[in-house]
């Protein structure tokens, strides 16, 4: 039996992680501040702790596991992390769960730790044109996020590659791009485009418009959570000691992203665009690397994607009892 610990098991790309693991017959543990919102985990122990206090940490981290899984962060969509106004607690917040929970994992003799990083991790100057963005692993440095949430991630992978190095522990490292699915943030201010656009089309009627922020223009990769969570569990058993990019080549501008929703939904919509904090302007995952160490890349479509997802948010609208809106097939 492999012993497994899911740090923000809590969390939208926790949550599933948890189920996919329980699947392969594993024993997990979750933990997390809070519990799933959406469904119950399926955790043979879920741990309400707080990973900035270095004794929770430890007391999570109380046996050896084969696998832990470090997914806790303080993060959102581009309100949250854009705006300006979290900075210091996002880096404040997020440095601490990693510095506690790695050392924990090297106290504990932890076999192998995974951590996700992010495409924020990026240099802006490389993402300025919608159409070329450069986000190949072995561009991160000279080192120029346009977030702080990028500096901390940036930061975090740096303290694992050093404690593989000075420790011999064994860290793999995803930079993910954009992860969407059912049972992820869907409103509040910490949704993601893919959400945040499910679920203006599902409240707008046929033949309206929908807010979008900035010009439309600006482009991204989203990758469906399935496929998230084959590339970690690939990457973690691997040998690949760098990190690597976890995302879709399937670039598209965020009108382009609102429209297909719009006919996945089967409803006529004009777009209105408002200001917005938007990021970088352009925004693709390079899988270059991926595909050359793990045999493997992500392969299936946005909209693939977009047809569970915008029915979960669409339902999550509905009232109780209500008749659920028609989806295109
Ligand atoms: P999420 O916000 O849904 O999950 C993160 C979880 O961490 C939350 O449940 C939160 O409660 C928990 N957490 C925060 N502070 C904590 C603390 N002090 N102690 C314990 N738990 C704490 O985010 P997600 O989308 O599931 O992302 C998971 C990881 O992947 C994060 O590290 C995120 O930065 C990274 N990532 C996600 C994406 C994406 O598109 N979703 C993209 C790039 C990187």
């Amino acid at each position: 039996m492999k012993y497994v610990l899911v740090c923000g098991a809590g969390g939208f790309i926790g949550h599933h992680l948890v189920a996919r693991l329980k699947a392969e017959g594993c024993w997990v543990r979750g933990v997390d501040l809070k519990r799933p919102e959406f469904s119950s985990s399926v955790a043979d122990d879920f741990v309400l702790a707080d990973l900035r206090d270095p004794q929770s940490a430890w007391a999570c981290l109380d046996r050896r596991f084969d696998e832990v899984y470090q997914l806790a962060a303080d993060m959102g969509g581009a309100g949250y992390v854009f705006s300006g106004d979290n900075d210091a607690e996002i880096m404040r917040n997020s440095a601490l769960i990693n510095l506690n929970v790695l050392e924990a994992c090297r106290q504990s003799g932890a076999g192998r730790v995974f951590f996700s990083s992010s495409a924020c991790i990026y240099p802006q100057f490389n993402q300025d044109d919608p159409d070329r963005p450069e986000c190949a692993e072995h561009t991160a440095y000279p080192a120029a996020p346009d977030s702080e949430y990028g500096w901390e991630k940036l930061f975090a992978e740096r303290l694992y590659l050093a404690h593989a190095r000075n420790h011999g522990m064994i860290c793999r490292i995803a930079r993910y791009h954009n992860i969407f699915g059912p049972e992820g943030a869907w409103q509040g201010g910490r949704e993601k485009a893919p959400a945040a656009l499910c679920r203006k089309v599902a409240q707008a009627v046929d033949g309206g418009s929908i807010e979008l922020w900035g010009d439309g223009r600006q482009t991204r990769s989203f990758l469906f959570i399935d496929e998230c969570l084959e590339g970690t569990l690939r990457l973690m058993r691997s040998d690949c000691e760098q990190p690597v990019n976890i995302g879709s080549e399937e670039m598209i501008a965020i009108d382009a992203l609102a429209l297909l929703i719009a006919r996945i939904a089967g409803k006529r919509l004009s777009l209105k665009h408002i200001p917005g904090p938007t990021g970088v302007r352009g925004r693709n995952s390079d899988n270059r690397l991926i595909r050359e160490r793990l045999g493997w890349m992500p392969t299936a479509s946005l909209e693939a994607g977009l047809v569970p997802t915008y029915r979960w948010i669409a339902a999550q609208l509905a009232p109780p009892g209500g008749i659920e809106p028609p989806i295109r097939p």
